[in-house]
């Protein structure tokens, strides 16, 4: 079983990215620079954030944190965006989901500049994705195609099922995998799907983002298939400090019965983080 270890492909594409920051320096180019707007104080928001601000320091990247009161009004939130959508020195922003539920998310990813949008959200970089023409593609499933990409993993003619349609995983990917070129027959699974383990049994690839933890049990995997984990769910643990645990939408079992795993933690999300720096890379170039 090949253990397809993302954190250990997203630092050779820091360090890709880190070469490219040097070079863009040594020709007088200023580092890009990321900000990201955290509102209120979502655990698993800090965590995520934080992740990203590392990363870009590690590749030489500058970043700014914007936080936010978690009662800040719609207005005043969309007032922050203008301020980054005008900055001449933030190439992209990302403003971290889940918002408190009294903000409008639509409104808020409507109002970021599609060309500062390095999360791929804004509904001007989706239809652009779905397409196939240039712009942000959303960070996670970007992060996976590229994790399939440099893993070598055949996709011309398989099939693959993936489970969720979220905007931002499981629909983008669907089209990303059966895209011209990558060539896989794709099937897209969700809550009202019949008899789920019968179609995730016939996946050459399955990629699950459901965020139901361990979900997936290995009776319902062929042997030898590409298994992606997206999912990240904290499950109570008492033998950790913290008395939690993070585990993925796939049972660990897995590895018995699939012929490639990502592991979680370790396998999608620094993909996903890989995926955004590149993004901004690109803003910036
Ligand atoms: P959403 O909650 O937006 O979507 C979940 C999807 O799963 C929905 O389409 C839902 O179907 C489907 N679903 C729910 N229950 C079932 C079921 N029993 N059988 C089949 N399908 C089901 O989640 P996200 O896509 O945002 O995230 C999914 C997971 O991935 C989460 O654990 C999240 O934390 C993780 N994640 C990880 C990232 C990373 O960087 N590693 C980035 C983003 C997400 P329906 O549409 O019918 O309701």
């Amino acid at each position: 079983m090949i253990h397809l270890d993302g954190k250990a492909t997203s630092l050779e594409i820091q360090n890709e990215i880190s070469e490219a920051v040097q070079e863009r320096v040594r020709r007088g180019i200023r580092a890009p620079h990321l900000a990201a707007i955290l509102v209120g104080n979502n655990a698993a928001s800090e965590v995520y954030v934080g992740h990203k601000i590392k990363a870009c320091e590690r590749v030489g990247f500058s970043s700014t944190m914007v936080r936010l009161d978690e009662n800040i009004r719609q207005e005043q939130l969309l007032e922050e965006i203008s301020a980054l959508n005008e900055s001449e020195d933030i190439d992209g922003f990302i403003v971290q989901l889940p918002l408190p539920s009294h903000l409008n998310e639509l409104e808020v990813i409507e109002a970021i500049r599609p060309e500062k949008d390095v999360d791929g959200f804004h509904p001007i970089n989706a239809g652009k994705m779905m397409l196939g023409l240039p712009g942000f593609a959303p960070a996670t499933p970007a992060g996976i195609m590229e994790l399939i990409r440099r893993w070598g993993i055949e996709t011309k003619g398989k099939h693959a099922v993936v489970v969720g349609r979220s905007h931002i995983v499981g629909t983008p990917i669907s089209v990303m995998l059966s895209r011209p070129g990558i060539d896989a027959s794709v099937t897209l699974c969700h809550s009202r799907t019949a008899d789920l383990a019968s179609i995730t049994r016939q996946a050459d690839i399955l990629v699950v983002a459901v965020g139901r933890a361990e979900m997936i049990s290995p009776d319902m995997i062929k042997k030898g298939a590409v298994v992606i984990d997206v999912g990240m769910n904290s499950i109570p643990d008492e033998s950790r400090k913290s008395g939690r645990r993070l585990v993925g939408d796939v049972s660990r079992s897995a590895q018995d019965v699939a012929g490639a795993l990502t592991p979680v933690p370790g396998g999608v999300g620094p993909m996903t983080i890989a995926a955004l720096l590149l993004n901004t890379l690109k803003a910036a170039n």
